[in-house]
């Protein structure tokens, strides 16, 4: 019942049971539900039970048996007590719980991924609430592994995979096909909008997407520059309604499962998934994005998920209320992530390695980050090492050229250094730039020449790779914009370029 997060009025027990007395069961079932009223049931030889009872377990009430009549003897006692504790409840929630430690990375892991599916949660801190400590005790002896996940059915997972959760909340893991039109690799906005309309214009699709929909956008607190939002949406919003958008256009969206590699057989591409199974398809349109880039000083690895993360992680926000946060990087993810923080740190710092925000940063995101008290900026900073056992307690940081080094306390430290494209699937497949990113369309041309590899008489669409019938869009791709609204543009002008490569197959 606990697992379930039912609620518990009252426990009518009998002192003399097979296994246990009464009183031996009211010892433990308290721990569980120290509001329920107790009340055991006692023969008449049995009262000095019932008064150990009294003080063992504060027991509310005892009964001589028998009860007759009950409306006398039995039905008010238990109603008075009922109402005594309906006065003072209040409803548990009713959803999936997660019981972890904020210094745990696989809690954080399981928090963002629940909160980017835009699914609600409940967060128990273990190193907080005994209740809930003893309850995820029983699930993962010794806490040894973090997070237990409880949900309303009454089941549990222990640290559980992206892919185990996904399916628990009803997303789909698994292609139903082994063959489409198109398959697209990745669900950020790129991959979405063609979603959109490769669905919405009758050719089977499916996208696969390694974690939950949303990509980079998706992490953001705020998109202010996406036309038709004035006031700006969440990108957990726009992944949400894109996401409903596709798969009412008969799209299918498969999560938490990623592309390992692709190859061509004749007129057909195909896929590798992360289990080993294979899907084929005749276009494919690769918008994996980018993924950031990681900060490779002392202490910070070991730190990642104990205060050190990367990107905005604004499931941590409310647990940095009146700590020390520090925000590395000076672009407008940067930005957005400082001034979401600073409505619940007590200040937030960030190191800029260059001289002034208005290097990276849009006007409108420096306006507000300057007129925001409690964010303060260092120029010329760079972190040197993360300090602290087992999770951050301060920073090294060389300020200036003259290379001192100073301390500065923080809680959390949220990375923000740029990104690199997420092409390795298709490595030694499509042509790249030394960067990683991939070449579409009349970049292949060097020296005005295509790529030997290149089979067809043809020009390759203006998306299209090195492999005809394999396109790229968005963030990965070699001089994309790296904005949302290009990614989704160039998501849906891919489609239409896929209708013409399927006119030639
Ligand atoms: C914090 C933040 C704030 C931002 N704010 C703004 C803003 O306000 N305005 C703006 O215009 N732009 C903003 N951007 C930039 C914008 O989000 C990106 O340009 C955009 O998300 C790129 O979309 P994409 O679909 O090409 O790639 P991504 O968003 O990177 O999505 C790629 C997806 O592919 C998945 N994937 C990768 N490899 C695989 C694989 N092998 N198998 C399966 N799936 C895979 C990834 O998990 C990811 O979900 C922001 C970026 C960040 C990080």
């Amino acid at each position: 019942m606990r697992r379930r997060n039912d609620a518990l009025a009252l426990l009518l027990v009998d002192a003399r049971m097979p296994q246990m007395s009464g009183t031996e069961f009211l010892v433990q079932a308290r721990k569980l539900y120290p509001d329920a009223r107790k009340v055991l049931l006692t023969a008449y030889a049995d009262t000095d039970v019932a008064i150990a009872g009294i003080n063992q377990v504060q027991l509310d009430h005892y009964l001589l048996k028998p009860w007759d009549p009950p409306a006398e003897r039995l039905y008010p006692v238990l109603e008075d007590l009922l109402g005594d504790w309906s006065a003072t409840y209040r409803a548990p929630f009713d959803g999936i719980r997660v019981a972890g430690s904020l210094w745990s990375p696989p809690s954080h892991e399981v928090k963002e991924f629940l909160s980017r599916s835009q699914t609600p949660y409940q967060w128990v801190d273990v190193d907080q609430d005994a209740q809930g400590r003893a309850l995820a005790e029983a699930a993962s002896p010794g806490l040894r592994h973090l997070p237990v996940v409880f949900f309303p059915d009454g089941t549990t997972l222990v640290e559980p995979s992206a892919r185990s959760l996904a399916e628990k909340i009803g997303q789909k893991t698994t292609p139903a096909r082994p063959f489409y039109d198109l398959l697209i690799v990745g669900g950020g906005p790129t991959g979405l909008a063609a979603a959109v309309y490769g669905g919405s214009e009758g050719l089977r699709t499916i996208l696969i997407e390694r974690e939950t929909t949303g990509g980079q956008a998706g992490t953001s607190g705020a998109i202010e520059n996406y036309l038709g939002f004035p006031s700006g949406l969440t990108g957990a919003d726009l992944a949400r309604r894109a996401t409903a958008q596709a798969l009412r256009f008969g799209a299918e969206v498969v999560t938490a499962r990623e592309v390992r590699s692709i190859r061509a057989a004749g007129p057909y591409r195909t896929v590798t998934l992360d289990d080993g199974s294979e899907l084929s398809c005749y276009a494919l349109l690769l918008a994996s994005g980018m993924q950031v880039r990681r900060l490779d000083v002392p202490g910070v690895e070991a730190l990642t998920g104990a205060g050190v993360f990367y990107g905005a992680a604004l499931t941590e926000a409310s647990a940095c209320r009146g700590k020390d946060v520090v925000i590395v990087g000076g672009a407008n993810s940067a930005g957005q992530a400082a001034l979401s923080f600073a409505r619940h740190a007590r200040r937030v710092t960030i190191l800029l390695r260059g001289a002034s925000l208005s290097e990276g940063m849009s006007q409108y995101l420096v306006e507000r980050v300057s007129d925001t008290a409690s964010i303060q900026v260092l120029t010329h900073a760079v972190v040197s090492a993360a300090c602290g056992s087992d999770r951050l307690e301060g920073l090294d940081v060389t300020v200036g050229s003259e290379g001192a080094v100073h301390r500065i306390p923080a809680a959390a430290m949220f990375i923000f250094i740029g990104a690199t494209p997420r092409s390795d699937l298709a490595a030694g497949v499509v042509e790249r730039d030394p960067g990683g990113f991939i070449l579409t369309g009349p970049d292949l041309r060097v020296d005005g020449r295509l790529p030997r590899s290149w089979p067809l008489a043809r020009d390759p669409f203006l998306l299209e790779t090195s492999l005809p019938g394999v396109f790229a869009a968005g963030d990965v791709r070699h001089g994309s914009s790296k904005r949302v609204a290009a990614a989704v543009g160039e998501g849906s002008a891919a489609v239409g370029m896929v209708h013409k490569y399927l006119e030639t197959v």
